[in-house]
């Protein structure tokens, strides 16, 4: 047990060191022998399993006693047919289903934290699971601790144990105890840190001891296989809609064969027919499609740089009206460059910082000391402000490296969004320093003297009130401003709690970090598109508003709030001001939480940005919390929606214009699906209903389902996006998803039924030589007349489905404007459904397998001109559409 060994005893026994950690070869070694750090997942199903799992239906059932009966009464190629429609929808069932749990599978692996390691005596991020026992590892607030280890330094650290002991509140570590006594519990190991529990506070070196399945979490790992609700709110609704629909359309088919039972129709075949559409015409693979098409959506929006955490989040973007967005970051480059400096009362450009004079020297070794970042030629790691700190430094030749070794750091309070402070103790020869930087603001205000020309003397107002001055001048010029501040301890016993109090303020810098160019473009898409971008800051307003002008954002310094004001305003207040404000400045993240429940409580629906350990209660309240890639902690990764691997605002736009096309599409898709089932539905059923004789044969039924249901409508699903999808308002998440389409959906399920039925008459009164109007259908048909009527009405019914799903490609838009060939998958599936159709007639054993008739060159132009009428009749109503909204605008 490393908890009962010290330090020494253990980096011995890993023949690793604090300095250097192990070297890339010991590391590779030390793999072969130990293997990934990662925990065994569970074993994924056999194809076979995942085979009958698909035939797990009751539908399904009923159809594989058909088949048999089928062949029972000598109808072979019947049952034959049968059988190759439930093995092809099966197989289409497993490539959906594997394709989705794939897509699923690389966003996990994509979204697991990396790990902060010392190899070779250099600082890197490397992914968490090629961690080896032996690697120095870096631990700070918001990391998720990547496998089992000894601790070897602590700061104040703390770290969030639940997932292993169910202790909710964080338990301070500490490298320096040595543990006694068997069998200590795990929660009492306090000189140990264990894998997948998280650092909420602080700082800590540990050497990692166990990886993998060797790990605490890993002897335990089957609690970790729980079973987690991926359906999302779509999905459950298509599933409800599906059964509604699958019962209706079974009541139907039991009417339907006891109409036919009381005509004293042929039972059996009766029956058939009956399961047959049945089959056909319950929706059962809505959810599936659904699944499908927003795994796919998901796969897209990772090649955007967005990974979507969780599914309903695909839905949900479409419906974004509000994107809260930090400023660091995400609408600026996070490039930081220090320019100018203020110290000992001279103001001058970075450059021309003078080291020989006490302040400026002074300042510049506050802000490397009072440093978590590391910078070197080839690497660099941790906050970009405070990385440019040591950039301003390495130019002036000072590194931190060094000069903490000549003032090693013995105390430290790590930097918090809420105090927007840090602090640390660093030994000064007899003496020990507090350095403190953070925001102009909150460091005045815990500052009482001041550095000034060698002296230090008491702050006055006038003092105040001039480095106020000099700070918002820097602000007005979009500088993002940074104060540093000392006192001088004559003992190492530090008092934690009276640290940042009493200080001397040594001076402050003023730091440009670029707006990202990109993002003007998203924002003024945004605003075309009715979503209203508002920018969340823990800056100072004047920087936050010099920023959010460049950008567009607002030009009214009314529209600017600031931290203070949110926490002297009521609720109700805040509730009637929000509508106005574009920029919230010195936010904390709990005034997060309040703007974002402002926003919601009038009904929008709100993304939000994050990357803190105090992000996570925002990112979890707004709609779609979205989490940054880069500089995010894995807590608030964990906690969002969305994380962006780029940090960029121009990501959530794009992402959330490829939720409203997936949506779109899904709509497409199932609506299509329906209308082609209410088509077979109306066909079928009122044949019987009118005591004709039926148009359709069983197998033709459940052919025509697996050419459309399939291919066709996956498809849609994958419909390129409408270029113009940013042109129209946020959809309401309320509406149902088949506003303006219910009556696009009947009519054209009526056309479809309507054109088969034509079709069979049309056959039927030609080959009987009966040419009368009425009867309407032709009393004693012969069976070659009624087979050569039937395939012109299964020729018709499958051609003018799949023609039909060129209609959903747009509401409004021609085919023709959108391009016929644009989707190419719709276009292959429908040219290679047309294809086998026309085997199915013309290559004679097909032909006899189908039981359909051959047919002449009349017939096929009969069939032709039916099967095209429901494009040229959406392309007319479209034509209309577009009129009268063009005649609206004017
Ligand atoms: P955003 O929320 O848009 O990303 P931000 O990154 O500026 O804004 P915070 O990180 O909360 O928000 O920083 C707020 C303020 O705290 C900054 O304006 C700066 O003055 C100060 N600050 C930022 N980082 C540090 C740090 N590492 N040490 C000390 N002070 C810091």
């Amino acid at each position: 047990m490393f908890a009962r060994k010290t330090i020494k005893e253990v980096l011995k026994e890993f023949n690793s060191n604090l300095e250097m950690g192990l070297s890339q070869k010991e590391s590779e070694i030390q793999r072969e022998k130990f293997g990934f750090n990662q925990l065994e997942t569970k074993k994924p199903k056999s194809l076979l399993s995942m085979f009958f799992a698909q035939l797990n239906d009751i539908l399904i059932y009923i159809l594989i006693a058909a088949a048999v009966i089928s062949a029972l009464l000598g109808e072979t190629s019947d049952a034959v047919i049968i059988a190759i429609v439930i093995v092809i929808n099966a197989t289409v069932g497993i490539i959906q289903e594997s394709k989705a749990e794939k897509a699923l599978d690389a966003l996990k692996k994509l979204s697991t934290p990396n790990a902060v390691v010392k190899r070779g005596g250099e600082v890197k991020e490397i992914p968490s699971r090629e961690v080896v026992p032996g690697d120095i590892i870096i631990i700070d607030a918001g990391r998720y601790v990547p496998c089992d280890l000894r601790l070897l330094e602590t700061a104040n650290l703390k770290i969030q144990e639940s997932t292993l002991t169910g202790e909710s509140v964080p338990v301070d570590k500490d490298a320096t105890l040595v543990l006694t006594g068997d069998d200590i519990p795990l929660g009492d190991q306090k000189n140990m840190l264990f894998m997948s529990t998280l650092a909420t506070y602080g700082r800590g070196i540990g050497i990692a001891v166990s990886t993998g399945m060797n790990t605490e979490i890993g002897k335990i790992a089957k609690m970790l296989d729980e079973k987690v609700d991926t359906e999302t709110p779509l999905q459950k609704k298509l599933a409800q809609l599906g059964k509604f629909l699958g019962i209706g359309a079974l009541f139907i088919c039991a009417l339907m064969f006891v109409v036919g039972v009381l005509q004293k129709r042929d039972l059996f075949e009766m029956l058939l027919t009956s399961i047959s559409l049945a089959v056909a015409a319950i929706p059962e693979g809505l959810p599936a499609i659904v699944t499908i098409v927003l795994a796919m959506g998901v796969q897209k929006m990772i090649k955007k740089n967005a990974i979507v955490r969780k599914l309903p989040a695909v839905e949900t973007l479409g419906s974004v009206n509000i994107i809260c967005s930090d400023k660091t970051g995400t609408l600026t480059q996070n490039k930081m460059t220090i320019t100018k400096f203020y110290a000992g009362d001279s103001l001058g450009n970075i450059e021309t910082l003078n080291l020989n004079d006490k302040e400026q020297k002074l300042l510049l070794e506050n802000l490397i000391l009072c440093n978590d970042s590391t910078y070197s030629e080839n690497s660099k790691t941790g906050d970009p402000t405070e990385i440019a700190l040591l950039v301003a430094g390495a130019q002036s030749d000072i590194f931190k490296d060094d000069l903490e070794k000549k003032h090693p750091r013995i105390d430290e309070i790590p930097f918090e969004s809420d105090r927007k402070l840090m602090t640390t103790v660093n030994k000064y020869d007899d003496e020990y320093y507090v350095m403190t930087k953070g925001a102009i603001d909150n460091l005045l205000n815990i500052c009482t003297k001041a550095y000034i020309k060698g002296n230090i003397v008491p702050i006055t107002p006038e003092i105040k009130k001039d480095i106020i001055a000099i700070s918002n001048n820097m602000s007005d010029d979009a500088l993002r401003v940074l104060g540093a501040a000392y006192k001088i301890l004559k003992t190492n016993h530090v008092d934690i709690d009276s640290l940042e109090s009493d200080l001397i303020l040594i001076g402050l810098v003023g730091m440009i970090d670029p707006p990202r160019l990109e993002v003007r473009d998203s924002i003024a898409i945004c605003h075309a598109s009715g979503i209203k971008t508002v920018m969340i800051t823990g800056d100072h307003q004047n920087t936050a508003f010099a920023i959010a002008k460049e950008l567009n954002i607002t030009n009214d310094s009314k529209a600017v709030m600031s931290g203070t004001e949110l926490d002297r305003i009521s609720d109700e207040e805040l509730n009637n001001r929000i509508d106005n404000i574009r920029v919230f400045a010195r936010v904390s993240p709990e005034h997060k939480v309040k703007i974002i429940k402002a926003f919601k409580s009038k009904g929008n629906i709100v993304s939000m940005t994050g990357d803190g350990v105090n992000d996570a209660p925002s990112l979890k309240i707004a709609n779609i919390g979205v989490a940054m890639g880069i500089t995010g902690t894995d807590v608030a990764k964990g906690a969002a929606d969305m994380v962006l691997m780029d940090d960029n605002f121009s990501t959530i736009v794009a992402a959330i214009k490829e939720g409203r096309n997936i949506f779109r599409n899904i709509k497409k898709t199932v609506i299509f699906l329906i209308s082609c089932n209410v088509g077979e539905i109306i066909a079928l059923f009122f044949a019987i209903l009118l005591g004709w004789a039926s148009p359709l044969r069983p197998i033709h039924i459940l052919w025509v389902n697996l050419i459309t249901d399939t291919l066709p409508a996956l498809a849609l699903g994958i419909d390129p996006g409408d270029p113009d999808v940013m042109k129209y308002k946020p959809r309401n998440p309320k509406d149902s998803l088949f506003k303006n389409g219910i009556l696009s959906l009947a009519l054209n399920g009526l056309l479809i039924g309507i054109l088969t039925l034509a079709a069979f008459i049309i056959g039927a009164k030609y080959y009987s030589g009966d040419l009368n109007l009425f009867p309407l259908f032709p009393k004693g048909l012969k069976p070659d007349a009624l087979e050569h009527a039937q395939t012109m009405a299964f020729v018709v019914l499958s051609c003018s489905q799949l023609i039909h799903s060129l209609n959903m490609r747009n509401e409004k838009k021609s085919i023709f404007q959108i391009g016929l060939f644009s989707n190419k998958y719709l276009i292959g599936s429908i040219i290679l459904g047309l294809m086998l159709q026309i085997f199915i007639i013309t290559i004679p054993p097909l032909a006899s397998a189908f039981s359909v008739h051959a047919l002449s060159m009349n017939d096929w132009g009969f069939v032709t001109i039916l099967s095209l009428m429901p494009l040229i009749l959406n392309e007319i109503v479209k034509m209309f559409k577009r009129l009268s909204s063009k005649t609206l605008k004017n």
